[in-house]
């Protein structure tokens, strides 16, 4: 195989390696972004759900107090006509002052009834607000999804085309060289491959040596002794441009 073959294969694949890898990210990052909408939905309707059982359960303290003043009433009325039926002054003193007593105990019931009715009106009047937030969130969630699918199958379509010229590239190495590359990307994808940069690695930065920048001259497969990476020529001016 010529010099300037091996390299650009090797070159070749590692660009589709790339582009693999990038694909593949960005299938992950979609499914993420979904997640990340669903649980932003779920703290809105968290939020809503929250302040509507406040302002149900202050209603609930209004209503029950409610009954309470209401039997209070009766109790007066009672009061009221044992009074008017009495026979002895003191015991009309003591009724009208259990009737006083009472009558007060029904206001300071009636100002905490109007107090609970307040505050749950004041809760309700934060419901629009958060149902906002709900709908807003709702509406990125299934923006988001579409968006998702959408760049699923874009993605998938591409996964597909690059995988293809993967294989052909893969089908142009011999058969030796393409053992130690299979062996090689196997374990580390594209990490397995990097381009020399000056007299160095690309991968690792580590510098290589003259001996193993000839053998590369030659055509020969070269792998980085620091990190295993399969070298390929970066300099792409004496070769044909494969991009
Ligand atoms: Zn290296």
């Amino acid at each position: 195989m010529a010099t300037t073959s091996v390299t650009n294969t090797l070159r070749t694949l590692h660009r589709h390696h790339q582009q693999l890898s990038d694909l593949h990210g960005r299938l992950e990052a979609g499914p993420r972004q979904v997640k990340a909408c669903k649980l932003q939905l779920a703290t809105a309707e968290a939020s809503l759900a929250e302040i509507l059982q406040r302002a149900k359960g202050l209603r609930m303290q209004a209503d029950q107090k409610q009954l309470q003043l209401r039997s209070a009433e009766q109790k007066i009325v009672d009061l009221e006509g044992k009074r008017n039926a009495c026979k002895t002054n003191r015991e009309y003193q003591t009724l009208e002052e259990q009737i006083a007593a009472d009558q007060m105990a029904s206001r300071v019931l009636e100002d905490e009834i109007l107090e609970l009715l307040e505050r749950a009106d004041a809760a309700k009047a934060e419901a629009p607000a958060a149902e906002q937030l709900v709908s807003a969130a709702r509406e990125r969630l299934s923006g988001k999804e579409a968006v998702v699918s959408q760049e699923k199958s874009e993605i998938e379509g591409e996964l597909t085309r690059v995988g293809a010229s993967l294989a052909e590239a893969e089908g142009e190495l011999a058969a030796d060289v393409r053992s130690t590359y299979d062996r090689v990307v196997r374990g580390k994808g594209a990490d397995g491959l990097a381009a020399v940069e000056g007299e160095s690695c690309g991968g690792c930065f580590q510098k290589i040596t003259g001996n193993m920048l000839s053998e590369l001259i030659l055509g020969r497969l070269v792998a980085c002794r620091s990190c295993g990476r399969l070298l390929y020529s970066g300099d792409t001016r004496s070769s044909a441009e494969d991009a």
